[in-house]
C-alpha cells in the first residue's frame, strides 16, 4: 500500500550541486492524481534560477573536473548511476505513482529496467571515436574529432518523467555534456527523488545536471532561449514541440524532438485472434492511454471485425480501475484535471460525429473502482479516419476501431494521418509482416507485439511525431560534433589570395 500521508512534502531543486529554493522563494503545489489532493510543495523558479542552471552547467561544460575526465571515468560514474538507481527502483517508482498516478505495476517495470540506460551509454561513452581522413593533399594529416555540444536542456512531460529522462540522460552524459531538466510542472517530484538518491550520491562534479522545476512557459522557454544552451532535447505535445523548434531555431540550437501520436494497430484475419486482441488493449489502455505511442486506431478486417469487437470489449470490461499504488489496479486515474476534462470532451466529439460507442463513453465513479479523475475504457467503433476522433491524439483510455478490406487499404489508412509514431501489425504472414513494416511511415512498427520499448532500439517519429531519434547507438550522435582538423606537415605554399583546393 502506498504511503498517502496528508502532510505536504516541501522540494528544493538542485542547482550547482546545492539544493535551493526558487530564487522568488514561490512553490507550486504538486496533485495526487488518485485523490486529487495536493501533497507535494515544488519551488516555482522562473528566468533567474534558469541562469543559474545554465552558468553552473556551461562552467561544468568548460572548466573543472567534467572536461577533464576521460570518457573511461565518465563511463565509471554512470555506472555508479545504474547502481544507485537499482538500489531505489522501488522507492523510485511509488513516487512517481503517487504524484502521476501510473500504475506501481508498471513503474516497478520501467525503474528495474531503466539502469539498463546507464550501463549501455555509459559502456559506449569511450568507444565513441573519430576518424583519420586520407585527405587529397600531400604531407596532411587530417582527424575527425567527436566533440559534445554543450549545455543540453531538457524539457520533460507528465506521462512518464524519469524514463524519458533517462533516454536524454544516459547519451548526454556519455558524450560529455552537462545539463538543465526541466520536468513537467504536474510530476516533478519523481525527478528530484532521482536528484537526491541517485545523482548527488553519484558524485557527478557540481553544475553536471541540474534540475529546474516550474512552468513550460516560463522556465521552458528561459532554457529555449538561453544563449548557452546548445541543444534543448523535448518531448512532449506536438502543438508545444513546434513552438520549442521555433524559439530555439532563433538561437540556432540543435532540437530534438520526441511528439505526440495517433498510431494505427492493425489486425488481420489471419492472426492469433487472442494474442491481437491482448495487443490492442495493451496498445490503448495501459498507462490509461496516457503514452504518446499509444494504438488509438485500432484497424481491423472486415472479415473478423464483430468477432474482434466482441472479444476485445469482452476484455476491456474485466478491466480493474482503482488505486494505482495496489499491484493488480489494470486502469488508473487521469493525471491531470486538464487532461481528464479534454479526454471527456473528445467522447463528446466522437458521439457528436456519429461514432458508435460500444464501451465507457463518461467518467468511472467509485462504483466502478474509480474516483476523481477516472475515465471508463471506451470503444468506439464505425470511426471513420477522416473524423477528429480518429486524427487527433486523445491521450487518454478512448480507443476509435476502423474497418479495413485489404492490405492496401489499411496502408492507405494507416498513413493517412499527420502523425507517425508507432504502428501494430497482427499476422501469421511472414511476408505481410514484412510488407507492412516497410509500408508504414512511422518510426516504429512492432508485428505481433506492442508497447516494446529498449535502450537498443531508437525509438521517434517520421512526420508531426518529432525529430531525431532517442536510444539505440545513433542516439548519443544527438549529443556530439564533429571537428574537423587540418595538420599540414608541408610548405603553405600556393596562390594566398586563392581557397586551397586540391587541384
Ligand atoms: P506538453 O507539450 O504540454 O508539455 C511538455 C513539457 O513542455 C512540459 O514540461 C511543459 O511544462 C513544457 N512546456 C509547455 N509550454 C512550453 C513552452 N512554451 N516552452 C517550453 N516548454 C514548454 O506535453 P504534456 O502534456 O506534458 O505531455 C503529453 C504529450 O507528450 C503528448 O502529446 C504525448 O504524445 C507527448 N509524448 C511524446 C513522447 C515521445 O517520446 N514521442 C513521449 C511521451 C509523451
Ligand atoms: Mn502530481
Amino acid at each position: 500500500m502506498l504511503d498517502r500521508t496528508t502532510k505536504l512534502v516541501s522540494y528544493q531543486t538542485y542547482i550547482d550541486g546545492k539544493w535551493v529554493d526558487a530564487a522568488s522563494g514561490k512553490t507550486l503545489q504538486s496533485s495526487d492524481p488518485y485523490t486529487g489532493e495536493p501533497w507535494a510543495l515544488i519551488p516555482e523558479c522562473d528566468k533567474t534560477d534558469v541562469d543559474r542552471a545554465v552558468e553552473a552547467a556551461s562552467r561544468a561544460f568548460d572548466s573543472g573536473p567534467w572536461p577533464q575526465m576521460t570518457p573511461t571515468a565518465r563511463g565509471q560514474a554512470m555506472r555508479r548511476i545504474a547502481q544507485l538507481i537499482e538500489k531505489q527502483a522501488q522507492h523510485l517508482g511509488e513516487i512517481e505513482v503517487r504524484d502521476n498516478g501510473k500504475l506501481i505495476s508498471e513503474m516497478a517495470a520501467q525503474t528495474r529496467y531503466m539502469p539498463e540506460w546507464f550501463y549501455y551509454y555509459g559502456g559506449l561513452a569511450d568507444k565513441v571515436q573519430g576518424a583519420v581522413v586520407p585527405v587529397d593533399r600531400p604531407e596532411h594529416f587530417n582527424y575527425i574529432l567527436k566533440e559534445p555540444v554543450g549545455v543540453c536542456g531538457f524539457i520533460i512531460p507528465w506521462n512518464s518523467p524519469l524514463m524519458l529522462t533517462a533516454w536524454k540522460l544516459a547519451p548526454a552524459l556519455a558524450a560529455g555534456c552537462t545539463v538543465v531538466i526541466k520536468p513537467s510542472e504536474f510530476t516533478s517530484a519523481s525527478l528530484l527523488e532521482f536528484m537526491k538518491l541517485v545523482i548527488e550520491p553519484a558524485e557527478l562534479p557540481p553544475g553536471v545536471v541540474n534540475v529546474v522545476t516550474g512552468y513550460g512557459p516560463v522556465v521552458g522557454e528561459a532554457l529555449v532561449t538561453h544563449p548557452k544552451v546548445a541543444k534543448i532535447a523535448f518531448t512532449g505535445g506536438s502543438v508545444t514541440g513546434a513552438r520549442v523548434n521555433e524559439l530555439a531555431a532563433k538561437s540556432f540550437k540543435k532540437v530534438s524532438l520526441e511528439l505526440g501520436g495517433k498510431s494505427p494497430n492493425i489486425v488481420f484475419d489471419d492472426c492469433n485472434l487472442d494474442d491481437a486482441v491482448s495487443g490492442a488493449v495493451s496498445g490503448i489502455f495501459a498507462a490509461t492511454g496516457q503514452t504518446c505511442i499509444a494504438g488509438s486506431r485500432l484497424l481491423l478486417q472486415e472479415s473478423i471485425h464483430d468477432k474482434f469487437v466482441e472479444k476485445l470489449v469482452a476484455m476491456a470490461k474485466t478491466a480493474r480501475l482503482g488505486d494505482p499504488g495496489l499491484a493488480d489496479t489494470q486502469v488508473g486515474p487521469v493525471t491531470t484535471p486538464a487532461q481528464y476534462q479534454k479526454i471527456l470532451s473528445y467522447i463528446d466529439i466522437a458521439k457528436g460525429e456519429g461514432a458508435n460507442c460500444v464501451l465507457g463513453g463518461g467518467p468511472a465513479g467509485q462504483e466502478e473502482g474509480g474516483g476523481k479523475y477516472f475515465v471508463k475504457p471506451t470503444i468506439f467503433t464505425g470511426v471513420d479516419n477522416k473524423m477528429r476522433i480518429a486524427q487527433e491524439e486523445v491521450f487518454g483510455p478512448v480507443l476509435s476501431v476502423i474497418k479495413f478490406k485489404d492490405e492496401d487499404d489499411a496502408v492507405r489508412i494507416a498513413n493517412d494521418i499527420a502523425y507517425g509514431l508507432g504502428a501494430g501489425v497482427w499476422t501469421q504472414s511472414v511476408k505481410r509482416a514484412h510488407t507492412m513494416a516497410r509500408r508504414i511511415k512511422a518510426g516504429t512498427v512492432w508485428v505481433n507485439t506492442y508497447r516494446a520499448v529498449s535502450f537498443l532500439m531508437p525509438f521517434g517519429g517520421y512526420k508531426a511525431s518529432g525529430l531525431g531519434r532517442e536510444n539505440g547507438m545513433e542516439a548519443i550522435e544527438g549529443y556530439l560534433q564533429s571537428k574537423s582538423v587540418w595538420i599540414n606537415n608541408g610548405p603553405a605554399g600556393g596562390n594566398p589570395f586563392v581557397m586551397k583546393t586540391a587541384s
